[in-house]
């Protein structure tokens, strides 16, 4: 479809929802078959079982029950209990799955999330003997978890991941264990038997787990530390289900407070042990070990509440649509019948709104876990290094790394100079070094996974209110389509477990301020300004934008203080740290967002069966980029104002900066400042490899440039409404399928 004015040029609009062979470019999974699989078994399930399930009332009871059931064998049947194992444990998907599961996460949560859970926590209760276990544990436990081939005859294990404790233990704060381990048997030259003891509080799978990984303490001077234990259903003692957990949310899940108290060999402490002098020394502590496990799982459950978010789009446009068919007004081929309520521009406004935020989520987390998929290689790369180096961890692998930071600074540098301009050979040196390269991967997963944890759900949880309200009435009733009221309740699960936003702003705040993290931000604010020049109604100078204001204020607030004197960046002054990591987030949503646009306007065109309608997507893509740009802008100026201005006392001060910022007004200034800016945010490395100076301006001249970064941020929304009102358009213009595709 063309639509064309004396205005605008000719501009095309998507004639369909986007499908497959659209997402499978943006989300880079074009060439991989084995996720292809993964993803239409896990589709078929979610829209078949699950989807009935939901409809037929499944999740009005708490217990777990038959029905219920279903969905293991369902996950069973269809391969995807084994999308985490490798082939020779009995999986089909060679090397990182991060990718393959959060997309298996991302189609079970397009119905339910509760079933999407189902899933993860099998791979959660695994996952530490994944990262961290010995090589017979991993081998036992993920064979044990692979469902049975023909012949066999035994039943798949399920697993569950036991690290909350009952109040007032283990919360957000995983340090105070009260799961203990002593030693109950110690037989000369034989294993130590171990009694463990653990209760724990909302427990998923526990109504069916055969085997529980349990983070403990030690309460016994031959033990040292804490550790994650293996606990099985068969082991003698205590493996009592507990009591099930009243959730109003995510009922197709088991979630249960277990208690547990059984004797267990000590090999099934995780990862192994070493014995000295008498007490047995754990070689991962707990604290390590959720550390490994967490980083991983999270961005999955970030993907899920993107995955309602655009799950949303097709039934919200149905109900608009067919809203006012049939009455006496109304008939056939007249607007108010084809259009129904999109004839109303608020009503297609937010739609635009949601699905801008829900592509953005999307594009956060998939980034997240394909970096995760480039990463384990290269941690495994690292600790083998390390392990030649004799360096265990701790104290003096971070003396190391901090060591290794100016390389890896000045690695940054000379792969951003063109060619000719640099020394090629110490670039292919550092390029080659391991450790340099792991540096910059682990600065990115430090922020990236936080970041997609606390937006993704947190903003999913927001923005499907706004999706129920499209639907009115209906919208909060059990039958709703789409189960949208479902998706919305079942929204705030996600943001609470693996680590609610507080755990997530609390991690930011620390790694969003790496100079290695701060060097590649750098560098992304110029390639969106090269975005920007060839794409400018993408919104990438919008965000370039609100990234330079984010990283001034970022300098400002290092060294501000509040009207008493006190500092204002601090990790326990959450009242700062937390806000600017939520802006953060904005901005690399936004970011991730245009990059896969980009993305697919690149590699749409090789791909025949989007040839013909690739540049209506592109299109299409590119105005929801640049209305979610706008927002962030609009996020990260507001946050970036109230903590400049916020803590400072009125009326003195607020005086002296009307005056500063009346005496920067006039717009020329602009121009001679973002030169000045330029240099503030430029690569701070020298040709020798040290940190340039980090002081910033002066408090004066500190304030009248973010004034005038500010001014720019808003200068730069130009647009921001023509993308969203062709947004607009071409959503009330798709074509879509006669009925939902679930519940069949
Ligand atoms: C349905 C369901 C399934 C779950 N599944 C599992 C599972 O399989 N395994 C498992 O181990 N756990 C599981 N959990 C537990 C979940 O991970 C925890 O509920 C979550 O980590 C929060 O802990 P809490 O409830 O004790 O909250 P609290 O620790 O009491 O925190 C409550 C709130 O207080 C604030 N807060 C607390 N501490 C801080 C701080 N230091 N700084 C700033 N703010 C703070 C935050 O706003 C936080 O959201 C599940 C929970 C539910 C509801």
């Amino acid at each position: 479809m063309v639509e064309t004015n004396s205005e605008n040029p000719a501009k095309e609009f998507m004639s369909t929802l986007p499908g497959d062979d659209v997402r499978q470019i943006m989300w880079r999974f074009a060439d991989r078959y084995d996720i292809q699989m993964a993803v239409q078994s896990a589709r078929s399930l979610a829209r078949g079982v699950v989807a009935r399930l939901v409809a037929e009332g499944a999740r009005s009871s708490h217990e777990w029950n038959d029905k219920k059931a279903q969905l293991l064998t369902g996950m069973d049947e269809m391969g995807l209990t084994t999308v985490f194992m490798d082939p020779d444990e009995g999986g089909f998907i060679d090397g990182p799955k991060n990718l393959a599961l959060a997309l298996v996460a991302f189609e079970l949560s397009w119905v339910d999330a509760g079933a999407a859970t189902c899933s993860l926590a099998s791979n959660l209760a695994l996952s530490p003997i994944h990262e961290k276990g010995t090589p017979e544990q991993r081998h036992e436990y993920m064979s044990r978890c692979v469902p049975p081939l023909p012949g066999e005859d035994r039943k798949p294990w399920r697993g569950a991941f036991a690290l909350t404790e009952p109040l007032p233990y283990v919360g957000v704060d995983t340090g105070i264990l009260s799961g203990r381990m002593r030693v109950k048997e110690w037989e000369e030259g034989k294993e130590p038997i171990l009694q463990v003891e653990k209760r724990g509080r909302f427990i998923t799978n526990m109504g069916f787990a055969n085997f529980v990984t349990a983070a403990v303490d030690s309460d016994d001077p031959r033990i040292k530390g804490s550790a994650m234990v293996i606990l099985e259903e068969g082991d003698p003692g205590v493996f009592d289900r507990g009591a099930t957990t009243l959730k109003l949310v995510h009922q197709l899940s088991s979630t249960t407070d277990p208690i547990l108290n059984l004797t267990v060999p000590a090999s099934r402490i995780i990862g192994g042990y070493t014995v000295k002098e008498g007490v047995i020394i754990p070689n991962v502590n707990h604290s390590d070990m959720i550390e490994a496990v967490f980083r991983r799982t999270r961005a999955p459950v970030a993907v899920m509440s993107s995955a309602k978010l655009l799950s949303a789009i097709e039934p919200v446009i149905r109900y608009q649509r067919t809203r006012f068919r049939g009455g006496a007004a109304s008939s056939a081929g007249s607007p108010r019948y084809d259009l129904g309520l999109q004839q109303k521009e608020d009503a297609l406004q937010r739609l635009v709104d949601i699905w801008a935020s829900g592509e953005a989520g999307a594009s956060l987390g998939f980034a997240a876990v394909r970096l995760f998929d480039e990463f384990d290689p290269i941690e495994r790369e690292k600790e083998r290094v390390l392990g030649e180096r004799g360096i265990k961890g701790g104290r003096a692998q971070m003396k190391l790394f901090k060591e290794m930071e100016k390389s890896v600074l000045e690695y940054l540098d000379l792969a951003h100079r063109p060619e000719g301009e640099r020394d090629e050979a110490r670039l292919a040196e550092l390029a080659s070094d391991p450790l340099v390269q792991f540096l910059i991967r682990d600065s990115q997963a430090n922020v990236l996974c936080p970041a997609c944890k606390l937006w993704n759900t947190g903003q999913a949880a927001t923005m499907m209110r706004e999706a129920v309200s499209l639907m009115g009435g209906y919208g909060i009733t059990e039958d709703c389509p789409g189960f949208l009221g479902q998706k919305w309740t079942d929204a705030q699960l996600e943001a609470t477990y693996e680590g609610p936003e507080a755990v997530q702003r609390r991690q930011l705040s620390i790694t969003m301020t790496n100079e290695i993290f701060l060097a590649q931000f750098r560098q992304w604010i110029k390639d969106l300004r090269g975005i920007a020049g060839r794409r400018p109604e993408s919104g990438a100078c919008t965000l370039a934008s609100a990234m330079e204001l984010w990283l001034f204020t970022l300098g400002y607030l290092q060294k501000a203080k509040d009207a008493d004197g006190k500092p204002l960046y601090h990790s326990q002054r959450h009242g700062v740290v937390f806000p600017f990591s939520d802006a953060l987030c904005w901005l690399l949503a936004s970011r991730q967002q245009i990059l896969d646009m980009l993305e697919l306007e690149e590699k749409g065109p090789g791909n025949p069966l989007l040839a013909e309608g690739l540049a209506g997507f592109v299109n299409f893509f590119s105005d929801l980029c640049h209305v979610q740009a706008a927002r962030a802008a609009g996020e990260v100026g507001r946050i970036c104002a109230e903590l400049v201005y916020g803590y400072n006392r009125h009326p003195d001060w607020c005086r002296d900066a009307m005056e500063i910022c009346f005496q920067g007004e006039q717009l020329d200034a602009l121009e001679c400042i973002i030169p000045g800016i330029a240099g503030y945010a430029k690569d701070t490395v020298e040709a020798d490899g040290t940190h340039a100076s980090k002081a910033g301006p002066c408090p004066t001249e500190s304030l009248e440039t973010f004034k005038l970064l500010r001014h720019r941020l808003d200068i730069c929304l130009t647009g921001a409404h023509l993308a969203k009102d062709r947004a607009a358009t071409a959503i009330a213009n798709v074509m879509i399928p006669e009925a939902l595709d679930y519940p069949a």
